[in-house]
């Protein structure tokens, strides 16, 4: 697989995750070691927007570090690489100039009272991790890194920040990030960081995933009825509902999935998957018992409706 393939592979996978990723927040790279290259997101952009045209820049990593050792927070000359993908990179890109070919920032919301509280503690038995003292994004944050970096050592909390993982590989991110999640994160509804990955990559194993977007609404299973406009339009195709431990495949792609009745909705974009969300948030608050839907023909004549067909094709 080509580093851009597997850049926007990691970035479509974890992006939408909100309890890791909030709008333009955290950053990713992958490394082309053999071509000293670096695909990085591109600054102001939200991860999960990304797409083998959008979302990020390529940077020539001996450069990068370059400007990391001689304070230069104007990155521009070291992403001349690719004429045509050379946006500013994210301010935290020289975060990502150390080894590893894969590498995280994520600002996980359900950890941020134990980074934000002086003495916390973050132990995880499977692997190493170090505390790194709060310093300002971009180059002290990374040159403080630097003096307490250790290649044994995968996972740094960022004291009032966030976290940074490295591995050499996708799969190696996941684990270590569900080990956070399992160990540190406090109670309650989250990303089911294995789960959500396998589906979101497998449901079309093209060479850009669909988005899976949790919502965190734990709901008990419901079949879609219809009955608004909205609803009939933009819901055409059952909840999928699957079990944590038997993962089975949807054989066409489903807007709505519940895996142990945690909600997530599946889209090409951002803003479909919002979209969707909504909808579905309101969907919820109508009462199953002494409500009528809308009769067959009244959703027939909707959906086959054009001005409808429009309106569901403007908003991707
Ligand atoms: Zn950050």
């Amino acid at each position: 697989m080509e580093a851009i393939d597997e850049y926007v592979r990691f970035c479509r996978i974890v992006g939408p995750w909100t309890d890791w990723f909030q709008g333009p927040g955290g950053n990713l790279s992958v490394k082309d070691l053999f071509k000293n290259h670096m695909f990085v997101k591109q600054s102001g952009v939200r991860i999960a927007d990304t797409t083998h045209d959008y979302g990020w820049t390529l940077c020539e990593l001996n450069a990068l570090r370059e400007c990391l050792a001689t304070n230069k927070e104007d990155f521009i000359s070291a992403v001349s690489v690719c004429p045509t993908h050379s946006a500013k990179p994210s301010i935290e890109a020289v975060l990502h100039t150390f080894p590893s070919k894969y590498i995280l920032h994520a600002h996980p919301a359900p950890l941020m009272t134990q980074l934000c509280t002086p003495d916390s503690s973050f132990y995880i038995p499977t692997f190493k991790t170090i505390t790194v003292p709060y310093a300002k994004p971009g180059i002290p944050l990374a040159k403080l890194l630097q003096t307490m970096y250790d290649p044994s050592v995968s996972i740094y909390f960022l004291r009032n920040h966030g976290v940074v993982i490295m591995a050499d590989n996708l799969d190696e991110i996941l684990i270590r990030m569900n080990s956070i999640r399992i160990h540190l994160f406090p109670a309650g509804v989250y990303t089911q960081i294995p789960t959500a990955a396998i589906l979101s990559y497998r449901m079309k194993p093209t060479q850009q995933p669909l988005l899976l977007r949790p919502t965190f609404l734990s709901s008990p299973l419901r079949t879609f009825l219809p009955y608004t406009p909205d609803i009939a339009v933009f819901f055409t195709e059952p909840v999928f509902c699957l079990k944590e431990n038997a993962l089975t495949y949807p054989s066409t792609v489903p807007q709505v999935i519940s895996i142990d009745n945690h909600l997530y909705v599946v889209g090409e974009t951002l803003t479909q998957c919002a979209i969707l969300e909504e909808l579905l948030r309101a969907y919820l608050q109508i009462s199953s018992s002494f409500t009528i839907q809308l009769v067959d023909p009244e959703v027939a004549s909707l959906r086959g409706w054009d001005k409808e067909k429009e309106r569901l094709q403007n908003s991707k």
